[in-house]
């Protein structure tokens, strides 16, 4: 009765009362890898974050890509040609700025299974909600839930770049693997949960191609026909355009977002994608150019052109990179 109290006077004053809700805004990154320049910038005391700060800060939830162990214990991987181990200390320029990371990825089993529950242990006390793995199959295929203004969103994760044994068991840790049939049932199954918004991002597509293969493509219609509300990609260290299908967005590739190592100008630039959402899904996006330095750490680029869309709208189109907010600083800091 006491919930009911508010409704009951609003509908004598006014009417039925019809709440729209608040939009939600989602601020997606690609591939963030601590090990190497970023972790060595880190260690100095630097922060590869920095120049991104406030648009994560901007946004109601911040998710990336978390593409590398963050631990203390393991060895690299046998028959692999990159491996990646942050340092548990670079955890400080992620802990307060995401709301979700996902670890589903080519390499987050690079220094074995131990490494990767110590990554995720560290993960849950630094308070950095992860998702797309976990310490069993069923961990890994769980969403991570997000709610703000009524709305409740689900986010999954998959990867399906080599190599398979990175891949959660029934009782082994691991990761989500992009099985059409899996992925399908857990869009499904997080709708069936009550999920206003299921938003799948996946690992996938091939390295340095500018266009998402016709695998990217078909999966993409499949998961947006089972309810996906939008698809976002990461992986082919370049992006690779956007489309709209059934009036919502596919973004294949992120891009790199925090990475070093690459000459090649198109893998020095990814995208930040900032999504509007409510009820009806997405309302709006765009995405925001960041040009990666030498060290490895993004910087917005104002004016430049990059995709963006509108519901419903037949094709994505070009918008122009605003400025980024200011950087909001708590009073007491002032
Ligand atoms: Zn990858």
């Amino acid at each position: 009765m006491k919930r009911l109290a508010p409704l009951l006077l609003g509908w004598i004053l006014s009417g039925p009362v019809i709440t729209q809700a608040e939009p939600v805004s989602l601020v997606f990154v690609g591939d963030i890898m601590l090990d190497d320049g970023p972790g060595k910038l880190v260690a100095g005391g630097g922060d590869p974050l920095e120049s991104f700060a406030a648009t994560l800060q901007d946004a109601d939830f911040a998710i990336g890509n978390l593409e590398c162990p963050v631990a203390s214990i393991g060895e690299p991987i046998a028959n692999k040609i990159f491996t990646f181990r942050a340092d548990p200390s670079v955890l400080r320029v992620l802990r307060g700025r995401f709301a979700g990371l996902s670890v589903a990825n080519n390499h987050s089993g690079d220094y074995g299974k131990d490494a990767f529950v110590e990554t995720l242990g560290r993960l849950e006390a630094a308070g950095l909600p992860y998702f797309g793995g976990g310490r069993n199959l069923a961990e890994a295929h769980k969403p991570l839930w997000l709610e703000k203004n009524g709305l409740r969103i689900a986010l999954l994760a998959y990867n399906e770049f080599k190599p398979r044994s990175f891949e959660a068991g029934a009782d082994w840790p691991g990761i989500a693997w992009s099985e059409d049939m899996d992925v399908v049932a857990d869009i499904r199954a997080a709708r069936g949960a009550g999920a206003d918004l299921v938003i799948p991002l996946m690992h996938w597509g091939w390295e340095h191609e500018r266009q998402p293969s016709e695998r990217q493509r078909q999966l993409a219609r499949l998961m947006i026909d089972a309810g996906a509300d939008a698809v976002i990609g990461s992986h082919p260290h370049v992006t690779q355009g956007a489309d709209h299908y059934r009036g919502r967005p596919i973004v294949y590739s992120l891009g790199n977002f925090v990475f070093d190592g690459f000459e090649s100008p198109a893998a020095r630039q990814g995208w930040v994608l900032r999504l509007t959402v409510d009820k009806t899904g997405v309302v709006a996006w765009e995405t925001l150019a960041a040009q990666i330095d030498a060290g490895g750490s993004p910087h917005p680029v104002p004016g430049m052109a990059t995709p963006c869309g509108w519901a419903g709208e037949a094709e994505p189109r070009d918008c122009l990179n605003p400025e980024p907010p200011p950087l909001a600083v708590p009073v007491a800091d002032q």
